[in-house]
Protein backbone atom coordinates (compact mmCIF):
# COMPACT_ATOMS: atom_id res chain seq x y z
CA UNK A 1 0.00 0.00 0.00
CA UNK A 2 1.64 3.90 -1.20
CA UNK A 3 1.19 5.35 2.10
CA UNK A 4 3.46 8.97 3.00
CA UNK A 5 4.22 9.22 6.13
CA UNK A 6 3.73 12.86 7.35
CA UNK A 7 5.41 13.28 11.12
CA UNK A 8 4.69 15.62 13.49
CA UNK A 9 7.87 18.01 14.38
CA UNK A 10 8.87 18.12 18.33
CA UNK A 11 10.23 21.59 19.21
CA UNK A 12 13.27 22.83 21.06
CA UNK A 13 13.40 25.93 22.90
CA UNK A 14 16.84 27.41 23.33
CA UNK A 15 19.00 30.58 24.06
CA UNK A 16 19.92 31.10 21.04
CA UNK A 17 16.51 30.29 19.38
CA UNK A 18 14.33 33.05 17.54
CA UNK A 19 10.52 32.88 16.38
CA UNK A 20 10.96 32.48 12.43
CA UNK A 21 9.99 28.71 12.50
CA UNK A 22 6.54 30.16 12.00
CA UNK A 23 7.36 31.15 8.40
CA UNK A 24 7.00 27.28 8.14
CA UNK A 25 3.59 27.33 9.82
CA UNK A 26 4.28 25.75 12.34
CA UNK A 27 2.97 26.61 16.67
CA UNK A 28 6.10 26.81 18.21
CA UNK A 29 6.10 27.29 21.93
CA UNK A 30 7.58 30.33 22.42
CA UNK A 31 9.67 33.31 20.78
CA UNK A 32 13.22 31.61 21.62
CA UNK A 33 12.41 28.38 19.76
CA UNK A 34 15.50 26.83 18.02
CA UNK A 35 15.05 24.00 16.41
CA UNK A 36 12.38 21.96 15.08
CA UNK A 37 13.05 18.21 14.52
CA UNK A 38 11.29 17.26 11.83
CA UNK A 39 12.26 13.39 11.27
CA UNK A 40 13.23 12.05 14.34
CA UNK A 41 13.06 8.98 15.86
CA UNK A 42 15.34 9.95 18.87
CA UNK A 43 14.07 9.52 22.03
CA UNK A 44 14.95 13.22 22.74
CA UNK A 45 12.47 14.29 20.17
CA UNK A 46 10.73 11.67 18.79
CA UNK A 47 8.24 12.29 15.90
CA UNK A 48 4.64 11.10 15.69
CA UNK A 49 3.13 10.02 12.39
CA UNK A 50 -0.03 12.78 11.51
CA UNK A 51 -2.40 10.69 9.86
CA UNK A 52 -3.30 7.24 8.06
CA UNK A 53 -3.19 3.64 8.76
CA UNK A 54 0.20 4.54 11.66
CA UNK A 55 -1.42 7.68 12.87
CA UNK A 56 -0.13 8.76 16.05
CA UNK A 57 3.31 6.20 15.84
CA UNK A 58 5.96 7.19 17.01
CA UNK A 59 8.89 7.37 14.51
CA UNK A 60 11.15 4.93 16.79
CA UNK A 61 7.92 2.50 16.99
CA UNK A 62 7.71 2.14 13.82
CA UNK A 63 11.34 1.39 12.63
CA UNK A 64 10.84 -1.19 15.62
CA UNK A 65 7.73 -2.68 14.68
CA UNK A 66 7.41 -2.21 11.10
CA UNK A 67 11.14 -2.60 9.43
CA UNK A 68 9.50 -3.27 6.29
CA UNK A 69 8.81 -0.19 5.36
CA UNK A 70 12.34 0.83 5.89
CA UNK A 71 13.45 -1.79 3.36
CA UNK A 72 13.86 -4.11 6.18
CA UNK A 73 17.23 -2.46 7.31
CA UNK A 74 19.68 -3.67 9.98
CA UNK A 75 20.29 -1.44 12.56
CA UNK A 76 18.73 -0.66 16.17
CA UNK A 77 17.34 2.61 15.78
CA UNK A 78 16.40 5.01 12.86
CA UNK A 79 19.17 6.20 11.08
CA UNK A 80 18.99 9.82 10.50
CA UNK A 81 17.38 12.64 11.60
CA UNK A 82 16.33 15.81 10.13
CA UNK A 83 16.13 19.51 11.55
CA UNK A 84 15.43 23.14 10.85
CA UNK A 85 17.56 25.68 12.69
CA UNK A 86 16.43 28.96 13.41
CA UNK A 87 19.46 30.56 14.88
CA UNK A 88 18.86 34.39 16.28
CA UNK A 89 21.69 34.46 18.75
CA UNK A 90 25.40 33.13 18.12
CA UNK A 91 24.91 29.14 18.77
CA UNK A 92 27.98 27.57 20.62
CA UNK A 93 31.38 26.40 19.18
CA UNK A 94 31.13 22.87 18.69
CA UNK A 95 32.10 19.71 17.90
CA UNK A 96 30.76 15.89 17.41
CA UNK A 97 32.75 12.94 18.02
CA UNK A 98 32.62 9.86 15.55
CA UNK A 99 30.57 6.62 16.33
CA UNK A 100 33.43 4.77 17.73
CA UNK A 101 34.36 7.53 20.21
CA UNK A 102 30.77 7.61 20.77
CA UNK A 103 30.10 4.14 21.10
CA UNK A 104 33.13 4.30 24.07
CA UNK A 105 32.27 7.46 25.71
CA UNK A 106 28.84 7.80 25.07
CA UNK A 107 27.12 4.85 26.43
CA UNK A 108 26.24 3.76 23.14
CA UNK A 109 25.49 6.23 21.41
CA UNK A 110 25.87 7.09 17.55
CA UNK A 111 28.85 9.88 16.54
CA UNK A 112 27.41 12.58 14.66
CA UNK A 113 28.17 13.24 10.97
CA UNK A 114 25.48 16.18 9.80
CA UNK A 115 25.23 18.53 6.79
CA UNK A 116 23.50 21.94 7.12
CA UNK A 117 21.69 23.44 4.00
CA UNK A 118 21.10 27.26 4.46
CA UNK A 119 17.92 28.06 4.03
CA UNK A 120 18.47 32.42 4.85
CA UNK A 121 20.77 34.26 6.24
CA UNK A 122 21.44 37.80 7.21
CA UNK A 123 23.45 39.50 4.25
CA UNK A 124 26.87 40.01 6.07
CA UNK A 125 26.34 36.45 8.46
CA UNK A 126 29.39 34.04 8.92
CA UNK A 127 29.62 30.59 9.90
CA UNK A 128 32.65 28.68 12.08
CA UNK A 129 34.22 25.84 10.56
CA UNK A 130 37.20 24.45 11.06
CA UNK A 131 40.09 26.12 13.38
CA UNK A 132 44.02 27.34 12.97
CA UNK A 133 45.71 25.21 14.96
CA UNK A 134 48.52 23.26 13.02
CA UNK A 135 48.34 20.33 15.13
CA UNK A 136 46.49 18.37 18.17
CA UNK A 137 48.72 19.91 20.24
CA UNK A 138 47.99 23.09 19.51
CA UNK A 139 44.52 22.40 20.04
CA UNK A 140 44.98 21.78 23.24
CA UNK A 141 47.19 24.55 23.80
CA UNK A 142 44.78 27.30 22.00
CA UNK A 143 41.77 25.85 23.80
CA UNK A 144 42.78 25.58 27.65
CA UNK A 145 44.40 29.14 27.03
CA UNK A 146 40.91 30.50 25.72
CA UNK A 147 43.03 32.24 22.46
CA UNK A 148 39.63 31.97 20.53
CA UNK A 149 40.21 34.54 17.44
CA UNK A 150 43.34 33.05 16.89
CA UNK A 151 41.74 29.26 17.09
CA UNK A 152 38.56 29.85 15.49
CA UNK A 153 38.12 29.96 11.81
CA UNK A 154 35.24 32.03 10.31
CA UNK A 155 33.69 32.28 6.41
CA UNK A 156 31.61 34.19 5.05
CA UNK A 157 27.55 32.19 4.68
CA UNK A 158 25.23 33.24 1.61
CA UNK A 159 21.79 31.68 0.88
CA UNK A 160 21.84 28.22 -0.83
CA UNK A 161 25.20 27.63 0.40
CA UNK A 162 25.65 23.63 1.44
CA UNK A 163 28.17 22.32 4.43
CA UNK A 164 29.18 18.76 5.27
CA UNK A 165 30.05 18.54 9.03
CA UNK A 166 32.15 15.52 9.59
CA UNK A 167 33.03 14.08 13.24
CA UNK A 168 36.13 16.37 14.93
CA UNK A 169 35.23 19.36 12.55
CA UNK A 170 34.82 22.69 14.95
CA UNK A 171 31.80 24.20 14.03
CA UNK A 172 29.00 27.15 14.89
CA UNK A 173 25.87 28.45 13.34
CA UNK A 174 25.60 32.38 14.23
CA UNK A 175 23.01 34.37 14.87
CA UNK A 176 20.37 35.43 11.89
CA UNK A 177 21.04 31.62 10.16
CA UNK A 178 18.28 29.18 9.61
CA UNK A 179 19.85 26.10 8.05
CA UNK A 180 17.96 22.44 7.09
CA UNK A 181 20.30 20.04 9.04
CA UNK A 182 20.46 15.89 7.91
CA UNK A 183 22.88 14.26 10.50
CA UNK A 184 22.96 10.94 12.03
CA UNK A 185 20.83 10.01 14.67
CA UNK A 186 22.46 11.51 17.46
CA UNK A 187 22.44 14.37 20.39
CA UNK A 188 26.03 13.99 21.33
CA UNK A 189 27.81 17.44 21.32
CA UNK A 190 30.99 18.53 22.86
CA UNK A 191 30.69 22.27 23.07
CA UNK A 192 34.00 23.88 23.00
CA UNK A 193 33.56 28.02 23.64
CA UNK A 194 30.59 29.54 24.08
CA UNK A 195 31.71 33.12 23.71
CA UNK A 196 31.77 33.54 27.92
CA UNK A 197 27.47 33.91 27.69
CA UNK A 198 25.63 32.98 31.22
CA UNK A 199 22.49 31.40 31.15
CA UNK A 200 20.10 31.79 34.56
CA UNK A 201 23.42 33.43 36.08
CA UNK A 202 25.96 30.85 35.24
CA UNK A 203 27.80 29.48 31.92
CA UNK A 204 26.93 26.81 30.25
CA UNK A 205 28.86 23.51 30.89
CA UNK A 206 31.74 22.98 28.15
CA UNK A 207 33.34 20.00 27.35
CA UNK A 208 36.76 20.87 27.22
CA UNK A 209 38.72 17.35 27.88
CA UNK A 210 36.15 15.61 25.57
CA UNK A 211 36.61 18.00 22.39
CA UNK A 212 40.27 18.40 22.44
CA UNK A 213 39.53 14.39 22.38
CA UNK A 214 38.03 14.23 19.16
CA UNK A 215 39.16 17.82 17.22
CA UNK A 216 40.88 16.73 14.20
CA UNK A 217 44.24 18.89 13.63
CA UNK A 218 44.96 20.14 11.06
CA UNK A 219 41.76 21.25 9.51
CA UNK A 220 41.54 20.27 6.07
CA UNK A 221 38.74 22.53 4.07
CA UNK A 222 36.23 19.49 2.75
CA UNK A 223 36.94 19.33 -1.00
CA UNK A 224 33.99 21.30 -2.40
CA UNK A 225 31.19 18.35 -3.58
CA UNK A 226 30.58 18.48 -7.01
CA UNK A 227 27.20 19.92 -6.99
CA UNK A 228 25.73 18.29 -10.05
CA UNK A 229 22.28 19.17 -11.58
CA UNK A 230 20.17 16.84 -13.21
CA UNK A 231 16.60 17.66 -14.99
CA UNK A 232 14.34 15.49 -14.36
CA UNK A 233 10.66 16.89 -16.00
CA UNK A 234 10.11 20.23 -14.86
CA UNK A 235 12.26 20.09 -11.87
CA UNK A 236 16.04 19.83 -10.95
CA UNK A 237 17.72 17.76 -8.70
CA UNK A 238 21.07 18.87 -7.37
CA UNK A 239 23.05 16.45 -5.93
CA UNK A 240 24.38 17.58 -2.65
CA UNK A 241 26.78 14.84 -0.94
CA UNK A 242 26.99 11.40 -0.34
CA UNK A 243 28.88 10.50 2.40
CA UNK A 244 28.79 6.61 4.24
CA UNK A 245 25.70 7.66 6.01
CA UNK A 246 23.15 9.91 4.13
CA UNK A 247 22.90 11.27 0.52
CA UNK A 248 21.12 14.49 0.07
CA UNK A 249 19.56 16.44 -2.69
CA UNK A 250 17.98 19.22 -3.07
CA UNK A 251 14.68 19.40 -5.59
CA UNK A 252 13.42 22.47 -7.43
CA UNK A 253 10.19 22.07 -9.18
CA UNK A 254 7.83 24.46 -10.95
CA UNK A 255 5.69 22.33 -12.97
CA UNK A 256 5.48 18.67 -13.12
CA UNK A 257 7.83 15.81 -12.77
CA UNK A 258 7.53 11.86 -11.97
CA UNK A 259 10.77 9.77 -9.51
CA UNK A 260 11.14 6.92 -8.49
CA UNK A 261 11.41 6.10 -4.59
CA UNK A 262 13.65 2.79 -4.93
CA UNK A 263 15.63 3.56 -1.42
CA UNK A 264 15.13 1.69 1.56
CA UNK A 265 13.21 5.16 2.46
CA UNK A 266 13.32 8.68 1.52
CA UNK A 267 12.96 11.67 3.64
CA UNK A 268 11.56 14.51 2.22
CA UNK A 269 11.83 18.42 3.63
CA UNK A 270 9.31 21.17 2.16
CA UNK A 271 11.03 24.56 2.58
CA UNK A 272 9.24 26.35 -0.12
CA UNK A 273 5.95 26.30 -2.07
CA UNK A 274 2.99 24.56 -2.53
CA UNK A 275 2.08 21.77 -4.53
CA UNK A 276 0.39 18.03 -4.77
CA UNK A 277 2.39 14.68 -4.45
CA UNK A 278 0.54 12.04 -6.17
CA UNK A 279 -2.99 13.52 -5.06
CA UNK A 280 -1.88 15.13 -1.96
CA UNK A 281 -1.58 18.90 -0.93
CA UNK A 282 2.23 19.55 0.37
CA UNK A 283 3.81 22.88 1.34
CA UNK A 284 6.24 24.79 2.56
CA UNK A 285 6.95 23.51 6.71
CA UNK A 286 5.78 19.45 5.82
CA UNK A 287 7.92 16.97 6.20
CA UNK A 288 6.91 12.97 5.46
CA UNK A 289 8.65 9.54 4.88
CA UNK A 290 8.04 7.68 1.41
CA UNK A 291 8.28 4.19 3.02
CA UNK A 292 10.27 0.96 0.88
CA UNK A 293 8.56 0.26 -2.55
CA UNK A 294 6.89 3.02 -2.84
CA UNK A 295 7.70 3.43 -6.25
CA UNK A 296 6.57 5.97 -8.81
CA UNK A 297 5.52 9.01 -7.54
CA UNK A 298 4.48 12.59 -9.44
CA UNK A 299 4.87 16.19 -8.10
CA UNK A 300 2.84 19.20 -9.58
CA UNK A 301 3.21 22.66 -8.09
CA UNK A 302 6.12 24.96 -6.90
CA UNK A 303 7.97 23.06 -4.65
CA UNK A 304 11.88 23.34 -3.27
CA UNK A 305 12.78 20.22 -1.02
CA UNK A 306 15.24 18.56 0.26
CA UNK A 307 15.39 14.61 0.67
CA UNK A 308 17.73 12.35 2.05
CA UNK A 309 18.42 8.59 2.15
CA UNK A 310 20.67 5.89 2.70
CA UNK A 311 22.16 3.06 1.08
ZN1 LIG B 1 26.68 20.14 15.09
Amino acid sequence: MKEILFLNPVFKEMVWGGSRLREFGYAIPSDSTGECWAISAHPNGDGTVVSGRFAGCRLSELWQEHRELFGSLKGDRFPLLVKIIDAKGDLSIQVHPDDAYAMEHENGSYGKTECWYILDCDPDATIVIGHNAKNSQEVADMIRQERWSEFIREIPVKKGDFFQINPGCVHAIKGGTMILETQQNSDITYRVYDYGRLQNGKPRQLHVEQSIAVIRAPYVAEAAEQRTVTAVGDASVEHLVTCPYYSVEKITLDGTARFVQDKPFLNVSVYEGEGVLDGTPVRKGDHFILPADYGEFTLEGNLSLIVSSVE
